[in-house]
């Protein structure tokens, strides 16, 4: 079994969110769980995992007369955690959100609950429900019969009919914080036998970025042939390099330090790091150092750029140039950044010298550039373009002289005798 399953919080204690173990703690204290909770916030925040715990809260044999964590070894846990308890309905409304659907569940709804004391519906992003199935489920919550519970879940709150909202109570779902996410990683390693170090457990936490399944997907990793995780295990993982400080990148970056800038980029390429990685930890570098003012609000701007590049990393020849693009246009065009530029791989040349082709460029790069791109241009034209031009401003025109062992251009010839008729 992996980690991810083998862990899933499965009592209110193990939840990853502190505010929302407060709420359950709270209901369980007052011996009181009501008809309807709608549980709202990000995906990944752990909101079915809640309703399942709170599935068995109310149905554990355990918690007979009164409310408490639920045993997960009683049949009715059991049956709640494998699924296979016929009280407990989950649906989700992405793919059953019509009207059928839910008559199909108000017939359902009137009938007592088979084996468990309580039949509990959890009905998944909710908000993707038409009109007509919000009706039906209204009537339902307006008198819910005394044995039902409903556990709606949306990522989209503002799409829930606020007569829906208003009768069920609602449970706020956060992205978990990095020590949140430390309690939970703690529990696991803790679980498996093994032993961690303080900062790798720290470094875990924040590079998940609030998301308990992709840290647990990494240490699924790490501790596979580990009896104790370090700092360089997880950094390993995680970025593809344990040798490698995005913070001395992403401080280059917030000073506008091109040079510094591009070389740490080439340390990260040097070192392996995973390119996807690298952007998203620049972004949230900068975010972080965006919301302590340590960095101007220009920034934003750059971190937008980064997205982009992030987009198009997948179909890139070239991921590395598209960093080095958005950089260079991040930390301005100043004489120096150029010659920083001039001095890179041959094929990073043309975007990031078109890059430079700006109006706050030094006179002298400004002219060569000028110089570059009419060159370019005289490429680009058809030999029509030329000689139209060439009439146009009176200058002679002959035919080009065939090089040797050519065949002639009819099409030239042609031309050549309609301009000149
Ligand atoms: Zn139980």
């Amino acid at each position: 079994m992996n980690l991810y399953l083998k862990y899933r919080p499965k009592t209110i204690d193990e939840l990853d969110l502190s505010g929302v173990r407060k709420v359950l703690n709270d209901m369980v204290k007052s011996g009181n769980v009501g008809h309807a909770y709608l549980l709202t916030g990000p995906r990944g925040a752990g909101k079915t995992s809640t309703a399942r715990v709170l599935a068995r809260v109310v149905n554990c044999e355990k918690n007979s007369g009164k409310l408490g964590e639920p045993c997960n070894q009683c049949s009715a846990c059991k049956s709640i955690l494998d699924g296979s308890a016929m009280d407990v309905i989950e649906i989700d409304a992405a793919s059953n959100r019509g009207i059928d659907d839910i008559r199909e569940l108000k017939e359902k709804i009137r009938l007592a609950p088979a084996v468990l004391p309580r039949k509990v519906y959890i009905i998944d992003e909710v908000h993707m429900l038409t009109t007509e199935a919000f009706n039906a489920l209204l009537k339902t919550l307006e008198e819910p019969p005394s044995h039902s519970l409903f556990i709606l879940c949306t990522t989209e709150l503002h799409k829930v009919p606020e007569t829906i909202v208003s009768r069920c109570a609602q449970i706020q779902f956060t992205k978990a914080t990095s020590d949140e996410m430390q309690r939970s990683f703690a529990r696991v390693i803790k679980g498996e036998g093994k032993k961690v170090s303080s900062e790798a457990l720290e470094y875990l936490s924040k590079a998940v970025d609030g998301s308990f399944r992709d840290g647990v997907k990494i240490l699924d990793q790490v501790l596979s042939n580990a009896d104790s995780v370090e700092l360089s295990d997880i950094e390993l993982v995680v970025s593809g390099s344990s040798n490698y400080k995005v913070t001395i990148l992403v401080n280059a970056l917030a000073s506008r330090d091109v040079k510094e800038s591009l070389k740490q980029l080439s340390e990260a390429t040097s070192n392996g790091v995973d390119m996807s990685y690298l952007i998203v930890s620049i972004m949230r570098g900068l975010r972080d150092k965006l919301l302590n003012s340590e960095v101007e609000i220009e920034v934003s701007k750059f971190i937008f750029a980064l997205d982009e590049v992030a987009r198009r990393l997948a179909t890139s020849l070239d991921g590395e140039l598209l960093i080095q693009v958005a950089i260079v246009e991040w930390c301005g065009h100043t004489e120096s950044n150029s010659q920083i530029i001039n001095s890179l791989p041959a094929q990073a040349g043309p975007i990031l010298k078109s890059k430079l082709q700006s109006s706050d460029l030094s006179p002298k790069i400004a002219q060569r550039s000028e110089l570059e791109s009419q060159m370019q241009k005289e490429e680009e034209k058809s030999p029509w373009q030329i000689m139209k031009e060439k009439l146009k401003s009176g200058e002679k025109i002959s035919p080009p002289k065939p090089k040797a062992n050519e065949v002639q251009d009819d099409t030239i010839d042609d031309a050549m005798a309609i301009f000149t008729s």
